[in-house]
């Protein structure tokens, strides 16, 4: 059996990453600092605790599991943090990643997976967002995932470590299983802050601005089932087996969502009412990401079948009525 070192195993992703591997016949190996992940989220295969600035820490893992690839998921994934505090997203996504990379290479462990993000293309009025948009960040957390594959591209060409990149659009949903799910502290993200205020552990959601250039005046984002996210990383692993060539995918269904519209779906699937106020906009925020590729389904054969909205929010809601966990 072969181990694949995941970074940010503890963490909503990884934790699932970890989930489908296993299930793969894969051994995953959690490396996580548990600044945002949760020890109770590791539950497929060994834990080790450590903080990607820690280059000596990266170098002990790497020689006792020699894992055949890295998944790389562990990084400051918010937009409005970012904005207020781009040093934190530099020094920790940027040289944490680079101390990563040159373990692995320096490990000889030469496959390797990357978590990147629709919010490295940044705002384009009217164009479809495939893997050749030019990439213009609105926010450091953009930025610092874009140099990131700046990084592997310059690593490819010195060193032949060999990269698929993922570019997330909207994550959602949990495993329908519900060993593991979305647990952030604290939460930002939208179907987890209306799953709040529809169970009473927020007064409100609050919508962030009305008045953007969408038919309801709210962003659209493109959603993407969390299993289905994490099925499309193992078939990446597997391109790289195969001896195929460095890609980017995006993941996405291609299908946009306002946030008035998944408050709406929420709604409709809990049938509960959801109690909500307008606000202003949030910093950093684009209009409108949605992905307009196929690649991935073309290329890497993957097919998103639990992305539909209420399915997304079915899967969520049960989790969150079950699931908490504790470091
Ligand atoms: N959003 C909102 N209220 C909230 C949290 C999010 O209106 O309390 C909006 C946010 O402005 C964005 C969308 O919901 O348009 C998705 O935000 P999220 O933070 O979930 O993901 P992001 O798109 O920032 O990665």
């Amino acid at each position: 059996m072969s181990y694949v070192l995941v970074t940010g195993g503890a963490g909503y992703i990884g934790s699932h990453a970890c989930k489908v591997l296993a299930g793969a016949g894969y051994i995953p190996v959690t490396y996580d600092s548990l600044v945002t992940g949760w020890r109770d989220a590791v539950k497929f295969g060994p834990f080790e605790q450590g903080d990607l600035m820690d280059r000596a820490r990266l170098d002990e893992v790497f020689a006792a599991y020699r894992p055949v690839a890295v998944m790389h998921f562990a990084a400051l994934s918010q937009v409005g943090e970012a904005m207020a505090e781009p040093g934190r997203y530099w020094s920790n996504n940027v040289t944490g990643s680079l101390n990563l990379i040159q373990a692995a290479v320096d490990a000889g462990c030469l496959d390797f997976v990357f978590s990147s993000t629709c919010a490295t293309y940044g705002e384009h009025d009217n164009v479809v967002l495939d893997e050749n948009t030019p990439q213009l960040p609105l926010n450091a957390y953009g930025a610092s995932k874009r140099a990131i594959e700046d990084m592997l591209r310059d690593f490819e060409a010195a060193h032949g470590l060999r990269h698929v990149i993922f570019r997330y659009f909207n994550v959602a949903g949990a495993d329908p299983e519900g060993e593991v799910g979305e647990f952030h502290r604290p939460e930002t993200h939208l179907i987890p802050l209306i799953l709040d205020a529809i169970d009473g552990k927020r007064d409100a959601l609050t919508i962030h601005g009305t008045d953007y250039d969408t038919p309801d005046g709210t962003c659209i984002r493109d959603y993407v089932h969390v299993m289905d996210l994490v099925d499309a990383h193992v078939l990446g692993l597997k391109w790289l087996e195969a001896g195929k060539p460095n890609r980017v995918f995006n993941l996405g269904t291609g299908t946009g969502f306002s946030v008035r519209e998944v408050v709406d779906h929420a709604g409709g699937v809990t049938n509960r009412p959801v109690p909500m106020h307008e606000g202003p906009r949030r910093a950093g925020d684009a209009t409108r990401l949605v992905s307009g590729s196929v690649r991935a389904s073309q290329e890497l054969g993957w097919s998103p079948a639990r992305s539909n909205m209420a399915t997304m929010i079915a899967d969520a809601w049960r989790w969150h009525q079950n699931g908490i966990y504790l470091r």
